[in-house]
């Protein structure tokens, strides 16, 4: 496949997301018009077959437009990435009829979700929860804190992973946003990614009709989170690229020249250049073996996350000096905000450290070795 889903989200991107993009980072607040855009042009429905209303794509078109968007507006890109994590999920794991009340309504952008996993408890091993799952008659009971809710109070329907003491079972939830006991806790003021509306969410006995449970541990979407999260990082790293080629023409001095036409600043323009073109295009081949379902599939969206995690951070610092001393004056010049949101990407779990740990050991342990086999290696709850 060539980029085009890549080519055209980059260009939507620049035409509806970018002129909100420095107001959202400013003023801390979500991205209300930039999702309002995607929602209305179809995009929450990528993911989803067709046979509930979307367009039936894998997780390589998911990674390209996530990367097209993220590199005028990261912080919208990742609100859009948990969508579709979330839809895609359900529509490997969802009941029949729980799909069709759910996939469509997200398909043609009337609901939104987001993902509820990560708990001050385990940390970045977001997959273990301690939020509990008391089941009744028909309906569970579920108790706890979720720590970070990227989309937090704006979305419809949030995903959660809770524990069932009794079975043993970690099972995945889809809780409507307006049940009873659902709350949020402060408002999101992050360093970087000021537009996620990423806080804490909490479950106080809140009822939860079996309807909505979902069979599965959610295996099966943990890889398209992995690539959506490197998409973030890889749209970054190219943002940064873009924007600092555009400023070294304009900045110009007093005998006419522009500071493009140094000799050093070239080769930072192409080091960030080569940086997050290497990220984008790794992460498509991994993209794309995820959608084979490739022996080594997981390991190869690890080394893309991982690399466009570094790339990212590698191309904010290398921007910021390259931007000189205008570039770390407060909301004049895109970088200083590019910079950081590309430091995001490192603690987003699961965060590199751990993914490294989870690759080194997949070498190791070759032929390939499922998730749940690296997630016991590197549990909390050894
Ligand atoms: C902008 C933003 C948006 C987010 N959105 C969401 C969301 O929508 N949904 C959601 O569920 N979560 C979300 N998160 C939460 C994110 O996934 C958490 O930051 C993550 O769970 C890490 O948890 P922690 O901060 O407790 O890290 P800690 O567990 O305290 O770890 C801190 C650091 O220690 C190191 N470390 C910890 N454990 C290990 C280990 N076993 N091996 C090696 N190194 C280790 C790593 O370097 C790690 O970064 C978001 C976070 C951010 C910053």
């Amino acid at each position: 496949m060539s980029n085009t889903y890549y080519e055209n989200a980059k260009e939507f991107g620049e035409k509806y997301l970018k002129p909100y993009a420095a107001d959202i980072d400013e003023k801390g607040r979500f991205p209300s018009e930039s999702i309002k855009e995607l929602r209305k042009n179809g995009y929450f429905g990528l993911v989803i077959p067709k046979e509930y209303g979307g367009q039936g794509k894998g997780v390589e078109e998911h990674a390209q437009v996530c990367t097209g968007l993220a590199e005028s507006c990261a912080s919208a890109s990742l609100c859009y990435m948990m969508s579709n994590v979330g839809a895609y999920c359900l529509s490997l794991y969802a009941s029949e009829d729980l799909k069709k009340e759910i996939l469509p309504k997200v398909a043609s952008g009337e609901i939104i979700l987001g993902l509820a996993y990560s708990e001050t408890g385990t940390g970045t091993h977001f997959y273990l929860p301690e939020m509990t799952e008391d089941q009744k008659d028909g309906y569970a009971i579920l108790n706890g804190r979720k720590s970070f809710v990227t989309t937090a109070r704006e979305a419809d329907y949030y995903l959660t992973i809770a524990h069932n003491p009794e079975s043993g079972e970690n099972n995945l939830w889809l809780v409507p946003g307006d049940s009873e006991g659902l709350s949020f806790d402060s408002y999101w003021n992050g360093v970087g990614l000021r537009g996620n509306a990423s806080v804490p969410m909490i479950l106080d006995n809140t009822k939860v009709d079996n309807f909505y449970k979902i069979e599965g541990n959610g295996d099966g979407d943990r890889l398209i989170f992995i690539v959506g999260l490197a998409s973030a990082c890889a749209g970054i790293a190219m943002g940064i690229a873009n924007e600092t080629a555009t400023y070294v023409k304009k900045r110009t001095y007093s005998g006419g020249t522009s500071l493009g036409e140094i000799e050093s600043v070239e080769t930072g323009l192409a080091n960030l250049y080569t940086r997050g073109y290497a990220a984008r295009e790794t992460l498509f081949a991994a993209a794309r073996s995820v959608d084979r379902e490739d022996d080594d599939a997981f390991q190869n969206a690890i080394a893309a996350r991982v690399n466009s995690t570094k790339a990212a951070v590698a191309n904010g610092s290398e921007g910021m000096k390259l931007f000189g001393g205008i570039g770390y004056v407060r909301n004049k010049e895109p970088m200083e905000r590019l910079m950081r949101d590309s430091l995001a990407g490192q603690v987003m779990a699961p965060g590199i450290d751990v993914l490294r740990i989870w690759l080194g050991r997949l070498q190791v342990q070759l032929p390939y070795m499922r998730p749940e086999v690296a997630e016991e290696t590197t549990s909390v709850k050894e």
